[in-house]
């Protein structure tokens, strides 16, 4: 279970320079702040309301902050690169001749226009082939083994008593419209949505063809897709029933999955996965949603599994196909649904995906033009500072007994921390890159991902594994690992910056250490011991302080009106359930790392007089803040709310920091404030 920071996943390069103590900056930039709000008021435009005005909404965003800037300029270096790479003469098979051949496909237009549908149309056939039940199954074999995981998904990931082990999991999955609330319940524009959906069915299933090739109209067949999902959907847990690791572990072996649900031939699924050798057990996350699935094969006709994997092999072959499939997709997915009015341009959108299918082969080769040496030491050292600072965080708390204390120093004391890149590269020799077409190139790709994901499981887990690349704006911890990981490339400004004095970077990439390192500790990451083996290791009594000191946080974020109208005439305010976890991984990274900054000011390394007229404490959250600048759009925010763990950029801002009593005394915040928050309602936890 991989716990990030922020949803989106992005790159870019490190500013080098040699480094001079007495040139270092105060890494807070007044020209980001807006000065004509009161920070006592509104702290966030303040800090950032400068920055904002500067950086207004492309066509191409609905949501733009300073994680997006990095990501913008992490995609030119990449594609730089691949730019390189292509140009060079390339050995037949070599790893640049893959990246320069799937590229190179992906940005000939007037090949895809010409190519047109066809590149999908075998795929279609062999779905209208399909004449038996029996056939229904074999065919969703094929589509799983080609990633697209109609139905339900199986993966590998960590056994909940062994976390050493990587085991199967069966989990809900094969909607089209992702979350499942988006057909069961009108909040927000679900309505709108499924309207918009359907047509859009309407429309692809024309232009494939499937309508002539299987001789239904149309509209038929994307009214049998929608209420074939709309069951599934029903069945499906919501996101908040997903955050529970215990409901969703269930360990069954082979024999008693045959008898729980009888109508999926679980033998014959991992014998052609090549998983069933050697599998003792494995886990149904979501055995209400599996039982649904059970049903689903007995009692629905073949046409209707015709008409679903149609579907699903037409929407997800559309971002490369033709223009007319890419912008019909985009009109709904894109425009619709998330206020974004043009698609990105065709070299972002084929570098994006030359970058997902051979990460790591870039990654290489960005870390070595990107990322100095010297940045790894300093992060390293940063991260002990701030591991030191949460032992002492530990032993202050009060609300915790000595024993369950002396569990959380030995889950800190073990977390494996990754910095930069991998230690060993992935091995791309047998991924198959040819020159018929870029949708062929994509299919293969998925296929050598999914063998690749299925050869790692009934084995023990590879700890040296990295679960984002280098070229990733992100960092994560991983519970059942027990690992926090940065990659390089959020080790830049306004993150990390080798020429600020430290009051900055602790309020910046400190604070995303310290959030890391806390999640831990979170709601779900506090029931994994040290050992990443889902394990209570805590006393009846400082569970219940636990769960009492964190409704601080649910009642904070969810009393914030974040839309005055969701588009269904309602107001849409925060889910304070759904982001508890990232919300209290912000409030220990905040107190963990400002705890960490003070141990460094008493050791000399922060400089403790005012820069840019500022303390080193207001420094310190005036960077925290400006990590969080960004503009977002109506639709940005209603997507968001609904279905991202994280709080909006403001309100990590403008809601977690009045939570924090150090922020209210560096700026002198005071009853009646905007910002001021009674004491008895801030969260004592970490
Ligand atoms: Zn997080």
């Amino acid at each position: 279970m991989k716990k990030t920071l922020l949803s989106i996943a992005t790159m870019a390069v490190i500013a080098t320079g040699c480094q001079h103590k007495a040139q270092l900056t105060s890494g807070v930039d007044p020209d980001n702040f807006d000065t004509t709000a009161r920070l006592e008021d509104d702290f966030y435009q303040y800090a950032c309301g400068g920055w904002m005005a500067k950086n207004p909404l492309d066509a191409e965003h609905s949501h733009y902050g300073a994680f997006d800037v990095l990501h913008e300029n992490a995609q030119k270096n990449i594609n730089d690169i691949i730019d390189s790479v292509s140009k060079a003469k390339n050995e037949n098979g070599s790893l640049a001749d893959k990246i320069a051949t799937m590229y190179n496909l992906g940005m000939d237009s007037a090949k895809l226009q010409a190519d047109g549908v066809s590149p999908l149309t075998p795929y279609l056939e062999e779905i209208n082939n399909v004449t038996t039940r029996e056939d229904v199954w074999a065919e969703m074999l094929r589509m799983h083994k080609r990633g697209n995981t109609v139905l339900f998904v199986v993966f590998g990931e960590a056994d909940k008593d062994d976390a050493n082990q990587c085991i199967a999991w069966a989990y809900q999955s094969g909607l089209g419209l992702g979350n499942r609330d988006r057909y069961c319940t009108n909040e927000g524009r679900n309505a709108e949505f499924r309207e918009g959906y359907v047509a859009l069915m309407e429309k692809l299933f024309a232009m494939s063809g499937y309508d002539q090739m299987s001789g239904k109209p149309a509209a038929k067949l994307a009214q049998t897709v929608m209420n074939f999902e709309t069951r599934l959907a029903i069945a499906q847990n919501t996101q908040l029933e997903n955050r529970n690791p215990i409901a969703t572990f269930n360990r069954y072996t082979v024999e008693e999955a045959a008898a729980f649900a009888p109508n999926i031939d679980w033998k014959g699924y991992f014998e052609t996965m090549n998983i069933l050798d050697g599998m003792k057990s494995f886990n149904i996350a979501q055995p209400k949603y599996i039982a649904e699935v059970n049903k689903v094969l007995k009692d629905t006709d073949v046409e209707t599994f015709k008409a679903y994997f149609a579907w699903h092999e037409i929407v997800s072959a559309a971002p490369y196909l033709s223009d007319d499939f890419v912008n019909a997709r985009f009109a709904f997915f894109g425009t619709q649904m998330n206020g974004i009015e043009q698609n990105r341009p065709r070299w972002k959108r084929v570098t994006s995906t030359v970058d997902g299918a051979l990460g790591e082969a870039l990654g290489k080769l960005y870390v070595d033009k990107f990322f100095p040496a010297e940045a790894k030491t300093r992060m390293e050292t940063l991260v002990q500072n701030l591991i030191t600072a949460l032992g002492q965080r530990i032993d202050m708390a009060t609300w915790m007994t000595d024993s369950t204390k002396a569990n959380a120093h030995k889950k800190l004391e073990t977390i494996y921390v990754k910095i930069g890149y991998p230690n060993k590269w992935r091995d791309y020799s047998k991924l198959n890159i040819q020159g018929d077409s870029y949708y062929a190139n994509v299919v293969r790709g998925n296929e050598f991902d999914m063998d690749y994901m299925f050869s790692k499981i009934n084995k023990p887990v590879d700890k040296d594994e990295w679960q984002m690349t280098p070229q990733t704006v992100n960092a994560y911890y991983n519970a059942t690992t027990n690992e926090i990981c940065f990659p390089a490339a959020i080790l830049q400004p306004p993150f990390f910056n080798m020429q600020a004095d430290e009051a900055a970077n602790y309020g910046a990439i400190g604070v995303v250490i310290g959030h890391e390192l806390t999640h831990g500790f979170d709601d779900q990451g506090r029931q994994y011991d040290e050992k990443g083996n889902l394990n209570d290791w805590w006393t009846e009594e400082d569970a219940k302080n636990f769960d009492a000191n964190k409704q601080a946080l649910i009642d904070a974020f969810s009393a914030v009106k974040v839309l005055e109208d969701a588009g269904n005439g309602q107001p849409l305010y925060g889910n304070g359930e759904l982001t508890l976890g990232e919300n209290i991984a912000d409030n220990g990274g905040l107190h963990v790392s400002y705890l960490a900054m003070q141990n460094a000011m008493q050791q000399g390394q922060v400089n403790k007089e005012q820069m840019d007229n500022f303390t080193p404490e207001q420094r310190f959250f005036l960077a925290y803040a400006a990590v969080w600048a960004s503009n977002i759009n109506d639709e940005g925010i209603l997507n968001l709310t609904q279905n991202d763990v994280h709080s909006l950029g403001r309100n990590r801002v403008n809601v977690a920091l009045p939570q924090v009593t150090e922020f209210l005394e560096a700026f002198g915040i005071k009853e009646g404030d905007g910002m001021w928050l009674a004491p008895e309602k801030r969260a004592q936890l970490w």
